[in-house]
């Protein structure tokens, strides 16, 4: 390709809503261009490096005994309401309606689908397993679409569904694709680690992400290096022990807190009554339903546990109104020892079992109660495991200290059971002769989001920083003269051909533009390979060999093509 043919117009300035340096890069080295917020073009360079991020994630999904299909992106909301997904995920959900009044869902994601069909095609243990995946254009209803293709409201992703006829099946599949993860994100040059995460609204029971360390992940991942323990925060756990038992007064006891309404005003004086002392009472919804949360005053509560736990789609903190509508005080003054509502449940974090000795609130403002033994004083409903990790905490396998870092999720892998292939009557008749609905499991890529985590990865004051297998183009060629019968544009014309013979993606930039310009522009689209072809080189007989990250080598002209492959078979990401 010559760079005149092409398209790449690079830029000194991202642009202002360019928050993170891979958005910014994606936009200065000229691979996307944004039409709306989280709506983008793929420019020719960023499309040729998303279809090697593509190709990779074929031929793993291949290797690993998938195959391919291509689901519509226009589903019928009837399977989402089978399945239940129509409430639960309805805030990522585009609707539209056809000129005929019938609703339409924008795909974003395809259990339902594959689901469905597998219902109508799969009807004996004879045909299973099975894995079917597709790479294809999703929707999110994005109500903040941000940092580029890392949260758009559309994008590319790949897909898989396994159907097996046992949960040992199932498991089976699930480390085939678990497998094939490893390997893709080796392939894109990516540092990628997999870790323990919740299974939120897609539902199942066991799953992993893949994860990106980047500052500027939208995830937090608890890990330890002593013994590779790694979960997302939203499930991971740790061994902390729980409150200390101490010695405590015959019954609760009722004292005056005028005006004090946090955890941090009741921990001074005159009450000095430690954060690690005290029990905060939350209120939220799950579902419908209204739940009492208890948490150490000194921990913060999980969201995504609470749901996971109480089995609910979604929780959310009760409002003030609420709150005073269920207990007659504010929040503030919450407690679950006196004057709650009969049948409301109450939901303690594991770290206050047995605890005594504590304070809590009144439900009567401007008042605490303390003395409290949580097993005397309270009915817990339930003892869960609800609080956040934090860093320095002791790793639940070996007791190390814990470390949290940022990340980017591009991968998800997740065994599902039989709640789709139940909701959708999807069976099979087993080898005994019964009806059994499939085991599934459901894994995906990001297949954009995998692109930006590269460059996310790979890059430098000068640009982005390519690995091999996905750069735009392998080799640029730069001729500092560009008229055709210059001896530059000649050598770099023969390169051109031999190293295209051999299978090289090479790009010859071809612009009458001062090298400084030309290197500038090579170095922030980041191409692996520069060939510099200069007047007083060439003279010499040489030419020079820039590796995007290396030092430069001069190297005669009659076996630069050689030298060229021999660094690339080097520095191949295989
Ligand atoms: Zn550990």
């Amino acid at each position: 390709m010559k760079w005149t043919q092409t398209l790449i117009p690079t830029l000194r300035e991202a642009p202002a809503d360019a928050e993170i340096l891979s958005h910014k890069l994606l936009l200065r080295a000229g691979l996307i261009r944004k039409l709306a917020g989280g709506v983008y073009t793929f420019l020719p360079l960023g499309l040729r490096a998303l279809r090697k991020v593509e190709a990779i994630v074929r031929e793993e999904m291949d290797r690993a005994g998938a195959v391919e299909v291509l689901m519509p992106a226009l589903q019928p909301p009837e399977i989402w309401q089978q399945s239940g997904r129509y409430t639960t995920a309805s805030n990522v959900l585009f609707k539209l309606k056809d000129s005929g009044g019938r609703e339409w869902l924008l795909s974003p994601t395809a259990e339902e689908v594959i689901t469905t069909l597998a219902a109508n095609e799969i009807n004996s243990y004879r045909q299973l397993p099975k894995n079917f995946y597709q790479v294809s254009v999703k929707f999110r209803d994005e109500i903040r679409p941000r940092f580029g293709l890392m949260r758009a409201k559309e994008f590319i992703m790949k897909d898989a569904y396994s159907f097996d006829a046992s949960d040992e099946g199932a498991m089976a599949s699930y480390q085939k694709m678990y497998d094939a993860y490893t390997r893709i994100f080796a392939r894109c040059g990516l540092q990628a680690f997999p870790v323990e995460a919740d299974t939120g609204v897609i539902g199942g029971n066991y799953s992993h992400e893949f994860m990106v360390p980047a500052d500027t992940g939208e995830n937090e991942v608890a890990f330890c290096e002593a013994c590779h323990y790694a979960a997302n925060l939203e499930k991971a756990t740790s061994g902390i022990p729980r409150t200390a038992a101490r010695e405590t007064g015959p019954a609760a006891e009722k004292f005056p807190t005028p005006g004090v309404v946090t955890i941090e005003a009741l921990s001074k004086a005159p009450y000095s009554v430690p954060a690690n002392r005290q029990i905060k009472t939350l209120v939220y919804i799950a579902d419908s339903h209204t739940v009492l949360v208890l948490i150490r005053g000194d921990d913060q509560l999980n969201e995504t546990k609470l749901a996971a736990r109480t089995g609910a789609a979604a929780v959310r903190p009760a409002t003030v109104e609420e709150i005073v509508a269920l207990l007659a005080a504010r929040p503030g003054s919450l407690g679950a020892v006196a004057k709650i509502p009969a049948n409301l449940k109450v939901f303690a974090d594991d770290r206050l079992q047995g605890a005594n000795d504590m304070t809590t609130g009144a439900n009567e403002d401007g008042f605490h109660l303390k003395n409290v033994s949580i097993e005397r004083d309270i009915q817990v409903t339930a003892w869960f495991d609800l609080r956040t990790v934090s860093a320095g905490e002791p790793c639940v396998k070996c007791a190390k200290p814990l470390k949290i870092r940022r990340a980017i999720e591009v991968g998800h892998v997740f065994k599902l059971g039989t709640k789709y292939s139940e909701a959708l009557n999807a069976t099979f008749l087993a080898a005994d002769g019964s009806r059994q609905p499939l085991v599934m499991g459901c894994y995906g890529i990001g297949v954009t989001r995998t692109l930006q985590a590269i460059i996310e990865q790979g890059n430098d004051k000068d640009g982005v920083v390519w690995p091999l297998s996905v750069a735009p183009y392998q080799v640029c060629l730069t001729p500092l003269a560009v008229a055709p019968d210059s001896q530059a544009m000649q050598v770099a014309e023969k390169f051109y051909a031999e190293l295209t013979a051999r299978g090289v993606d090479v790009i010859l930039d071809d612009r009458d533009e001062r090298p400084g310009v030309k290197f500038k522009d090579a170095d922030l689209v980041g191409f692996p390979f520069r060939i510099a072809l200069g007047e007083k080189s060439l003279a010499k007989g040489e030419v020079e060999i820039k590796p995007r990250s290396g030092a430069m080598l001069s190297v005669p002209i009659d076996g630069a093509v050689e030298a060229l492959m021999n660094l690339m078979s080097a520095g191949a990401v295989k």
